[in-house]
């Protein structure tokens, strides 16, 4: 079924103990496309400066991802800037421009309103919830991501917004500072009063929780040996659990289970090289493969 996502496409200078790199694709957006249509087509909607050339492009190009949505903007591309302490768990911002991504106004192509999954990425809740009231008719599954920014700053555009939302994606300190509640599932029950029936949340190199209204599901990280770039696990994360959802078709425990298997699957294959290059060559063979690993990792008999 149709896939939807709303974000960032951006630039990036990242500095981790591994290494370095001053300028390479990023962005949420790119991330979540590029981790989802590894399963299923994807369509874009963001924006770019004229600093985003065919280079960039072709990453895109060639995969199951339609670009019709991505608007181009006379200025520079949002650029951001981060380094990662030795536990990689921690970073520090250095610089976010937003440039283009200001007077960023998502608007949908006609041809992508009746997407059936949508992904609303990190933006302003109010852009969030314009991209909702565009669609055609309600999406079968929409899911949202946020920041503490958008948490502390602008809360009753983000209530608003999340009213519509099926699944929240957001990380443990960002679910504490939502709802007040330091015990995640205490804090899951304030989220579902919000709107949201189903919250997974991020853990890092911890893996990620999925608190349903019915059922909790629990995935790992992949322990690898070296992470050389943490940046954008996340929404990789994200984009390989709503790309295997919407590959499916549909919502129910054993498909939300191996959606977020696949999420953790992608995420760890991102973090093995910096930006999206090892995200952008990963194989069918090789996702299917570490899935496999996943079983192995996770079985125990009672
Ligand atoms: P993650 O590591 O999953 O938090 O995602 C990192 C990506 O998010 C980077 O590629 C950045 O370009 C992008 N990013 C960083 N800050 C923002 C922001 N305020 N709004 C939108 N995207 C952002």
């Amino acid at each position: 079924m149709s896939l939807l996502v709303v974000g960032s496409v951006a630039f990036d200078a990242i500095e981790t103990p591994l290494g370095k790199v001053d300028r390479t694709l990023g962005g949420a957006a790119s991330y979540f496309a590029l981790a989802a249509s590894h399963f299923t087509p994807v369509r874009i909607v963001a924006v770019v400066g004229e600093d985003f050339t065919k280079k960039e492009e072709g990453v895109f190009r060639g995969r199951k991802i339609n670009l019709d949505g991505l608007e181009r903007a006379s200025g520079k591309s949002f650029f951001w800037s981060g380094r990662y302490s030795t536990n990689m768990n921690e970073r520090t911002t250095l610089a976010t421009e937003l440039n283009v991504f200001a007077n960023f106004r998502p608007t949908l192509p006609v041809s992508y309103r009746d997407s059936r999954f949508v992904f609303l990425g990190n933006i302003d809740p109010t852009l969030q919830r314009s991209v909702l009231r565009q669609m055609k008719s309600k999406p079968k599954v929409a899911a949202l991501d946020t920041m503490n920014y958008w948490i502390s700053g602008t809360p009753e555009a983000l209530r608003q917004a999340l009213k519509d939302i099926h699944v929240l994606m957001i990380n443990d300190d960002e679910t504490r500072q939502l709802t007040g509640e330091h015990n995640l599932l205490r804090a899951a029950k304030a989220v579902f009063k919000m709107g949201p029936r189903t919250l997974v949340i991020k853990r890092g190199e911890h893996g990620a929780l999925m608190i349903h209204e019915k059922f909790i599901f629990s995935v790992p990280a992949f322990p690898l040996e070296e992470v050389h770039d943490p940046t954008g696990a996340g929404d990789s994360f994200a984009g390989g659990f709503m790309g295997y959802l919407a590959s499916v078709g549909r919502i129910d425990e054993p498909t939300l289970r191996s959606a977020m298997v696949y999420g953790s699957v992608v995420g760890s294959f991102t973090v093995e090289r910096f930006g999206v290059e090892r995200l952008a060559n990963v194989t069918r063979r090789e996702l299917a493969a570490r899935a496999r690993r996943f079983s192995k990792l996770t079985a125990f008999r009672l």
